[in-house]
């Protein structure tokens, strides 16, 4: 059956690197995936347009389709808008909160080529390759009640820190399926000597471990994983942890990675639909000059294929693709260093699209 594919540009360099990406997803239909593509607004993009962030027509296409390719939303020119629903950022949460997308696979890989540009020694990320898994739609982020209130002449902020067993369930269910495709470790993440919320995540983690007998699961309070984030990460394979530390976590799992250019990510709901993006923004700096860094992108195609669309050997062609490119010494102005050739944005895109054809 044909599946529904739909490409959302938005802000910035959004429309230059998914436009690098489109070309390889038209590559893998002419090798026979079988998919309709469209595109539609989201962000400012559509804010200019529509008046919203996030309009009907955006949506309707987004529930529709199997996978959704963001490039990046926001930029200065809508940070002005006084209506906070109405900036582009909301489009993206928008979109989140209507597909129920709840987990985030957030990939930190360190390709050989590059390790010299991770702020760690190159033998400790050479190879790197972790993913950690947030739970996105849940904890404290979101939890009732919130606010901030006056208390005894003062005034108080506060947030509530929940999940229900059945949230850390689904979440755990992608975290140990993930493992047992990968190495078969996974290490779930919590502050259990401090927070009840946690010590439940804990809990059910232990009781979904006896269904996955082949996964060895093991457990690390937040402040240790931060701190063997940065000793000795190539310890981790699969990390499963709420919102909150997710977040944190992620992020500094990227840095490992010496480019933000390069990490792709999805977001996944209980039907396997996904949006996939990099994790970058919209990069507003550089925009228009066709320098941006399109491998995330064109990376986060690869994840679709695998998560969405069941299409581990045409995934395995891209990332294989752009890991040739880099051997060839081919690099974006964001990852350049002594030796190699700096090429556009849309030099780096042929160069992926031809080595996936010659593959
Ligand atoms: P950013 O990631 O856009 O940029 C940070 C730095 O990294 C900049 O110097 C930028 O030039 C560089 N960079 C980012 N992606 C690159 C790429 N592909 N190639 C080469 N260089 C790249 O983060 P920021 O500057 O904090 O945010 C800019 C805008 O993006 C803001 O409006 C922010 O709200 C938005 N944003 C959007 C998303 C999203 O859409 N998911 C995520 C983060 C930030």
């Amino acid at each position: 059956m044909t599946q529904k594919i739909l490409v959302l540009p938005g802000d910035g360099i959004g429309p230059e690197i998914t436009a690098q990406a489109s070309r390889i997803l038209v590559a893998c239909q002419a090798r026979g995936l079988d998919v309709e593509i469209d595109d539609g607004l989201l962000g400012g993009a559509a804010y200019d347009v529509h008046g919203e962030p996030l309009p009907a027509e955006t949506l309707e296409k987004a529930k529709a389709a199997r996978g959704i390719l963001l490039g990046a939303v926001g930029g200065p020119k809508w940070d002005t808008i006084e209506d906070l629903a109405k900036r582009p950022e909301k489009g993206l949460l928008g979109v989140r909160k209507q597909l129920g997308l709840f987990g985030n696979l957030r990939p930190a890989i360190t390709y050989p080529q590059l390790a010299q540009a991770s702020s760690l020694k190159p033998e400790l990320v050479a190879g790197l390759d972790i993913m950690i898994v947030r739970e996105l739609t849940g904890g404290i982020y979101f939890g009732q009640p919130r606010g901030i209130e006056e208390r005894d002449g003062e005034r108080v902020g506060f947030n509530t820190y929940v999940y229900s067993e059945s949230e850390i369930e689904r979440i755990g269910r992608v975290a140990f399926e993930m493992a047992q495709k990968r190495d078969k470790k996974l290490c779930s993440v919590d502050k259990a000597n401090v927070l009840e919320v946690t010590i439940l995540w804990r809990e059910v983690m232990e009781r979904l471990a006896s269904e996955y007998p082949d996964v060895e699961l093991s457990h690390m309070y937040v402040d240790n994983a931060a701190m063997q984030l940065v000793r000795a990460p190539k310890q981790f394979d699969v990390v499963v942890t709420g919102n909150m530390f997710g977040d944190i976590l992620s992020d500094a799992a990227a840095m490992l990675t010496g480019s933000i250019g390069m990490l792709p990510s999805a977001s996944l709901n209980e039907s396997g639909q996904g949006m996939y993006e990099p994790c970058h923004g919209s990069a507003p700096d550089i925009a228009g000059q066709n320098v941006a860094n399109p491998l995330a992108t064109i990376l986060s195609v690869a994840m679709m294929l695998r998560y969405s669309l069941n299409e581990p050997a045409l995934a395995s062609r891209i990332e294989k693709a752009v890991g040739k490119v880099l051997d060839d010494g081919l690099r974006t102005a964001d990852i350049a260093s002594q030796g190699t050739r700096t090429v556009s944005t849309t030099a780096m895109g042929d160069a992926v699209v031809a080595a996936f054809e010659r593959q």
